[in-house]
């Protein structure tokens, strides 16, 4: 068998060590007789992984009391949502910040709910940075402000927490949680959609500042009421058993490789290691403002776009997969996020010189 250096940007590579603790334990989970499937989401044996899971990534992102930390189905795009059907109140107003294709998406759903303000926006630079904070036209009675930490398409990611003042800061983190060490005490909301660093898709981590729940709009569907799901353990209905565990594995396998800070280092490495491939070469190109440059997925161009299929091709050959670009962008995106190793970028930074040598 060999597995290959997968650059999805989501579903995502997951750490061997994960998938092979749950091969482990798929037919017999710890001597329950039973896999972690076929449990009841109220018995004891799953109760222990929930609770466990939501007791580490609390450990893992500093989470208080204060917070409830949810695990829900709808993935983040419900959460465009949910958010303005929890937060936006009698204010009925919002800030949005826009920096490209999610922060978008989020605005328009928004809208359905909520007046939105759009605070500030990165348009005019095609996206390639993030406004500057001085600049935003932020509305002292919003409700929330809503940002877009990491920008998966663009690939462009707020070096800084902005400073929305009394008014709740709402960030869709799906692309960069758990990616380094992040103060959640400045938050109201974050949310995530799983299956970038979390685990598998069909889960979405919602952590709500406990003030903020329990003033819904009447229309609120009860399965997206942040109280409802909190009172209920997020188990108003059947949960997403198997990718709860899976998660609960993630975060066990975050913990022994040093928790966040030790992630966030690992990550600047990658990054900067493949971001010095792209500048120093004639051939590569990324568009994003440098302060701005993203983490967890670094897209980038070719020279001759008439190369962009022979560069796929030939990088799948060498177990490099999914790096063609977002359709809206074209070119390369590598994602890379926790679970990528270190030798997958050192593979691909190899792969891009070679092949600049050969086609540059
Ligand atoms: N927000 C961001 C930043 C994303 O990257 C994605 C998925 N790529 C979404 C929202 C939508 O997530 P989901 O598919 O879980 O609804």
């Amino acid at each position: 068998m060999s597995r290959v250096f997968n650059f999805s940007a989501g579903p995502a590579m997951l750490p061997q060590a994960v998938l092979e603790k749950a091969q482990q334990e798929i037919l017999d989970w710890q001597g329950s007789g039973t896999s972690v499937m076929e449990m009841s989401h109220r018995g004891k044996e799953f109760m222990s992984i929930a609770t466990q899971a939501e007791t580490d990534l609390r450990e893992l992102m500093g989470i208080s009391d204060e917070y409830a930390v949810l695990f829900l189905q709808g993935g983040a795009s419900s959460q465009f949502a949910a958010v303005p059907l929890n937060l936006s109140g009698n204010e009925k107003t919002a800030d949005y910040i826009n920096t490209g294709a999610w922060s978008k998406k989020a605005i328009a759903e928004a809208k359905r709910y909520c007046d939105v303000n759009v605070a500030a926006s990165s348009e005019d630079s095609k996206f390639s940075t993030v406004p500057a904070q001085d600049d935003w036209q932020l509305n002292p009675d919003a409700a929330y402000v809503h940002y877009t930490p990491n920008e998966t398409i663009g690939g462009v990611e707020f070096s800084f927490i902005p400073d929305s003042g009394n008014v709740p800061l709402v960030a869709d983190m799906s692309s960069t949680i758990l990616s380094r060490p992040v103060d959640v005490s400045r938050y109201g909301v974050i949310y995530a959609g799983a299956q970038k660093n979390i685990g598998p898709a069909g889960l979405t981590v919602v952590i709500v500042r406990k003030d903020l729940m329990g003033q819904p709009l009447a229309n609120t569907p009860t399965m997206f009421n942040y109280q409802v799901q909190a009172e209920n353990g997020s188990m108003y209905n059947t949960p997403p058993t198997y990718s709860w565990y899976l998660a609960g594995l993630v975060f066990a396998w975050i913990k022994e490789q040093g928790g966040l800070a030790k992630m966030g280092e690992i990550n600047k490495r990658k990054a900067d290691h493949l971001y010095a491939a792209i500048d120093d070469s004639g051939f590569y190109a990324n568009p994003v403002e440098l302060v701005s440059r993203s983490w967890m997925n670094v897209p980038f161009t070719l020279a001759n776009p008439e190369l962009d299929t022979v560069f796929l091709q030939e990088s799948r050959e060498e177990g490099l997969t999914t790096l063609k670009g977002h359709r809206s962008v074209g070119g390369m995106r590598a994602s890379i996020y926790n679970a990528m190793p270190e030798e997958g970028v050192n593979t691909l930074v190899a792969f891009m010189a070679e092949f600049e040598r050969r086609h540059g």
